[in-house]
């Protein structure tokens, strides 16, 4: 059997995705800029997806930027804040994803940018006090603050942050959304929010395609300068597939929200009883409450006298895909510098399950029961 439990990773792509995608490939081929009809075909396919994905957060269409990603849409919000809003100072945490945390580093050193780390609880909370605090101190900032994290699941409070940060004159906020986008209903004209991100590969889209959001009032100097592509913000012909792909899936998503949730929620809580059942010294990163957390993410800790780095290892053996962090600290040899931030490490070793609408309740009895017998040496009969 082969089981996939690292949808934090990447997800497969939707059937109904490549159906959508398919024409696009093979009939209707013109570059968007071209004034002829093949160009208005596909120039015209790119602005309903654009209207779609747009109704979705209920933002207005010039408000959606298509990127190659979350990790370009991290980078265009924190390089245009810092050059065309001409912020100073960036305020985040140590546990965003590596395109937050090491473009804050780089604009540190690029651009002199003061960059400030609240600090975060036992569970990955950023502090609010702290933010609070530190945005009383008059300077322009960027608050760049990630919905939920990759690796532990950790949900922020995105009203709350956005609601204080609109509070200041000098402030905007940004939130890295790729795990939350079509996981949660965001809706931008509530939240007030100024930047936030999509990459289509985390709900069943296509690689290689998301979108960022920008508040219609900021005015944002193109970081790839070339043709005048996305209203001039991004230069180069359109990834038509991608987009065809990333509006279809978003589609997918919503279509049935309130089951996907309820579904993988379940498979989540079950999957995390059963293991607490195994034994009660396992620990789960980031849950603080089951609504505090991504549904999505399970981030178990296993304590080392009964498990070692092997059990991945072990799992793929077996079929299962699983993860021992971020896929990007995975495939290098550093340790995750999320997990770096929560106490007691040293004494746990953590594999993230992290699951999607077409993961079953058999495939993770699966998955329990080769944890069983990789860590507990317990056999159940055939
Ligand atoms: N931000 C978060 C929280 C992520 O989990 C990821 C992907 O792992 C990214 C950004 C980067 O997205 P992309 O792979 O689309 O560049």
């Amino acid at each position: 059997m082969k089981v996939y439990l690292d949808n934090a990773a990447t997800t497969s792509i939707a059937k109904e995705v490549i159906t959508e995608i398919e024409p696009y490939l093979s009939t209707y081929f013109g570059n968007p800029s071209s004034t002829h009809s093949f160009g208005r075909k596909t120039k015209n396919a790119i602005e309903i997806s654009r209207k779609k994905i747009a109704d979705y957060i209920n933002a207005e269409n010039s408000e959606i930027i298509f990127t190659s990603g979350g990790t370009e849409a991290d980078n265009m919000a924190m390089r245009c804040a810092v050059l065309d809003l001409n912020v100073k100072r960036i305020i985040t945490s140590k546990i965003e994803h590596h395109a937050v945390g090491h473009t804050a580093e780089n604009l540190k050193d690029s651009h002199n940018i003061e960059v400030v780390y609240l600090t975060t609880d036992k569970y990955g909370n950023p502090s609010i006090d702290e933010l609070e605090e530190l945005l009383k101190i008059e300077v322009k900032t960027l608050v760049s603050l990630m919905h939920a994290n990759n690796e532990i699941g950790t949900l922020l409070p995105i009203e709350e942050v956005s609601l204080l940060c609109n509070s200041y004159e000098n402030v905007y906020f940004h939130s890295d959304t790729v795990q939350t986008m079509c996981h949660y209903l965001l809706d931008v004209k509530k939240l007030k929010i100024d930047f936030l991100v999509c990459s289509a590969h985390k709900f069943h889209g296509p690689k290689g395609i998301g979108f960022l959001y920008v508040n219609k009032n900021l005015h944002l100097n193109p970081i790839i300068t070339g043709g005048a592509q996305e209203r001039n913000h991004r230069g180069g012909t359109e990834n038509l597939y991608g987009i065809i792909g990333l509006a279809k899936a978003m589609e997918l998503a919503f279509s049935d929200l309130k089951n996907h949730q309820k579904h993988v929620r379940e498979l989540k809580y079950y999957m995390k009883d059963e293991l607490y059942k195994m034994d009660s010294r396992i620990i789960f990163h980031g849950e603080t409450d089951p609504n505090k957390s991504l549904y999505t993410v399970l981030s178990v800790g296993f304590p080392k006298d009964i498990c070692n780095s092997m059990l991945l290892f072990s799992l793929d053996i077996f079929g299962i895909a699983a993860s021992g962090g971020s896929a990007c600290s995975a495939g290098s040899n550093k340790g995750s510098h999320v997990l770096a931030e929560l106490p007691d490490q040293d004494k746990f070793q953590t594999v993230r399950f992290s699951l999607c609408r077409y993961n079953t309740k058999k495939e993770v009895d699966y998955t329990l029961d080769k944890i069983r017998t990789i860590v507990f040496f317990i056999v159940s009969p055939q």
